[in-house]
């Protein structure tokens, strides 16, 4: 046999949002090295240790490699053709007797762009029903939606060499070194070589934190009031900036007048945070040189997390900081593709580019390119997917590259769900813990084994390339997806993913410049991308876009967290490992991670351990009135008194959300992760 040559790929990595490019050099399947390279748009040299160490389950001996079907309580192995033919059987059975709406399609934020781009025209073209979603719905949606109804686009406001630029950063609810660290890379550079200021708002005293010239800890749930305190300050001292908000918003008038609850003293008695430390705050961003705001799901994953990314975007149009470098709102998009998945309509209400589909001529828009009458009734999201499953409305379900059964809240309840589905295919590169329950499992291809492109926090659209041919009888999910779509009448044609890119380039103004040519290497596009290619780094130099060019004050007003029985005592917070990714089924099959980190713990705090009688590696159970988990503590002052913290990278009886409840953000119903108590037993 010949030996096989020593190649070296460009790709993108798929761990976080922040979208490192690098050089991937192989031999045969054996991964040689990651090697940053200079030209790298949002990184340069720099990449974690995810990123350059984390790639060895692509070769694990678990991945898929044949579609399996069930068989009672066990799979067998099947031929694509077996499978394609039970799966498009089984649909029009179920559409046929149920109709369209009685089926739920989830796309994925961990997969390509054309991917996503095709999974939904699966739904609304092959099928009929825009019940389409991805996993942004647990994350940042609540972000897109603040952002939109104040500044009108869901995405970053500049580049992360923008956040760097900043004379002020307020990191809010993110653990950035952790879950962004080539992003927060950026911002411990300027903070500590070029006088940066940085203030951090978190339960825990985390990396970014300790670096912090301002860390406050606000009560549980209580960000949107300190928000609106220090805006409303800022407004009475006189310093919002008049000039931007006559010439750029409005509304302002009404706005000014919804804060008025938000005194110093009533924010002081909701958030614990003293009313100096509040003028502080006002006092930082006032002589700051412009300051940009990042937060993530410390801020969204509670019931009101849509008002307060709402409250946060109203403070910088206050004080004037959007439309310039080192100044805007900065959502970080926690997966590789997490924007790219929203900008290609994985969502009920948006066809791709966030256009609506019950706007009458966006609808006959996309009518006229696919070729079929489209439903224009806004679907049902992952969460309502999963009560409508309950209430006996949804019937079969196809989730493509998601954990659905470990990353959605109150997952016992998820998981009775799947148990009522007449139907549901999974398609995954491992049997994952939604593949349990799966009728169909269907094997896809990591991003190392297919082309395709990822937008990334910034958005940034990159190209990836293929590195190896996919694993088994694996297949790219875009593939997979064009296979079930012919074999249910459809007559699509692509060839590459380049086809797909074509075609939602021109169905998507945001995207009209988007070609492959323009992202060969290691160039790429920040959308919007105008026809010729012209892309935008910096939004809203141009204006905002809405029909005046103006943006507009949005007034919210605070919700409280959920109420609990009094015996769960303890507050449970949970985030990111820097060594993991999201549950963990990638990582943990990577060895060099795996040996290093190889199991979450529970984050004690000194206090707690001594009242509880708690050391290291105690063992202990958590129970909260959804379900419950086992862990091992350690002892750390990263927490605070009856706080503790548990990582969401667990892929068994550790994973938290076994504890986390139903309840959601009312505008967005992204789960309220953060509003979780617990009561504690030491085993
Ligand atoms: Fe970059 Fe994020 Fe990948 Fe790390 S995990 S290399 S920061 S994209």
């Amino acid at each position: 046999m010949r030996e096989a040559k020593v190649k070296r790929t460009k790709t993108v990595c798929t761990f976080c949002g922040v979208g490192c490019s690098f050089d991937v050099w192989t031999k045969g399947r054996e991964i040689l090295k990651v090697e940053p390279n200079a030209e790298a748009p949002a990184n340069g040299i720099s990449t974690c240790v995810k990123g350059k160490f984390g790639w060895d389950f692509v070769n694990s001996e678990e991945r898929l490699t044949k579609p399996l079907i069930r068989e009672g309580d066990s799979f067998r192995e099947a031929e694509w053709e077996e499978a394609l033919d039970l799966i498009a059987k089984r649909f029009r059975e179920i559409r046929s007797q149920y109709g369209p709406q009685s089926m739920g399609f989830i796309t994925s934020s961990k997969c390509t762009n054309e991917e996503s781009y095709l999974m939904q025209k699966l739904a609304r073209q092959v099928i009929g029903t825009n019940n389409v979603d991805n996993c942004s719905r647990y994350c940042q949606t609540p972000a897109t939606v603040g952002l939109h109804r104040t500044v009108g686009y869901g995405g970053d406001a500049g580049s992360i060499k923008d956040i760097a630029k900043a004379g002020l950063v307020i990191i809010v609810g993110s653990n950035t070194a952790e879950a962004h660290p080539v992003l927060a890379t950026r911002v411990k550079r300027a903070h500590k070589l070029h006088g940066q200021k940085l203030i951090v708002a978190d339960l825990r005293e985390h990396e970014m934190a300790a670096r912090a010239d301002l860390f406050i800890h606000p009560n549980a749930g209580s960000d949107l009031v300190w928000l609106s305190a220090v805006t409303k300050y800022i407004i009475d001292m006189g310093w919002a900036d008049e000039e931007f908000i006559q010439m750029n918003v409005n509304g302002f008038e009404e706005y000014r007048e919804s804060l008025a609850p938000y005194t110093l003293g009533y924010a002081e008695e909701v958030t614990g945070l003293s009313k100096e430390t509040l003028i502080q705050i006002a006092e930082m961003i006032y002589e700051a040189d412009g300051t940009a705001i990042l937060w993530a799901m410390g801020v969204t994953q509670h019931l009101g997390g849509s008002d307060t990314s709402t409250a946060i975007s109203n403070l910088l149009l206050v004080t004037g900081n959007y439309a310039r470098p080192g100044a805007g709102s900065y959502p970080l998009r926690g997966h590789n593709n997490v924007q790219g998945a929203g900008d290609m309509g994985s969502a009920p209400e948006n066809f791709p580019g966030y256009q609506r589909v019950d706007n009458p001529e966006v609808l006959a828009k996309f009518e006229q390119a696919w070729g079929v009458k489209l439903s224009s009734e806004v679907g049902i999201n992952n969460h309502d997917m999963i009560e409508g499953i309950h209430q006996g409305t949804l019937k079969a379900m196809y989730v493509k590259g998601e954990e659905m059964g470990l990353v959605d809240s109150n997952i016992n309840h998820v998981h009775a769900a799947y148990e009522k589905l007449e139907f549901f295919v999974v398609q995954d590169i491992f049997f994952s813990r939604t593949a349990q329950y799966a009728d169909v499992v269907l094997p896809a291809s990591p991003s190392l084994e297919k082309e395709g492109t990822f937008t990334n926090t910034e958005r940034r659209i990159q190209r990836l390339y293929q590195v190896f041919e996919p694993h088994g009888d694996s297949k790219p999910d875009w593939e997979i997806i064009q296979l079930v779509a012919n074999r249910l009448g459809a007559n699509w044609n692509y060839q590459h993913p380049s086809d797909i890119m074509e075609e939602a380039a021109m169905l998507m103004p945001i995207y009209a410049g988007v070609t492959y040519e323009r992202l060969e290497g290691y160039k790429s596009l920040q959308w919007p991308v105008k026809p010729d290619g012209t892309d935008t780094p910096l939004l809203y130099t141009d204006g905002f876009p809405f029909s005046d060019r103006k943006a507009r004050f949005y007034p919210v007003q605070w919700t409280k967290p959920l109420d609990f029985e009094e015996q769960y005592d303890l507050h449970l917070n949970n985030g990111r490992l820097l060594e993991h990714f999201h549950e963990g089924n990638l990582t943990y099959k990577s060895k060099g991670i795996s040996e290093k980190t190889p199991a979450v713990f529970l984050e004690v705090s000194p206090e707690l351990a001594a009242e509880r009688g708690l050391k290291d590696g105690t063992l202990v159970r958590l129970t909260s009135p959804f379900g419950n988990v086992k862990v091992k503590c350690i002892i750390t002052a990263r927490v605070k008194g009856k706080e503790v913290y548990l990582p969401m990278n667990d892929t068994g009886d550790g994973a938290v959300n076994y504890l986390t409840s139903s309840a959601a953000d009312k505008d967005t119903d992204t789960p309220a992760y953060k509003d979780t108590r617990v009561r504690m037993e030491i085993l």
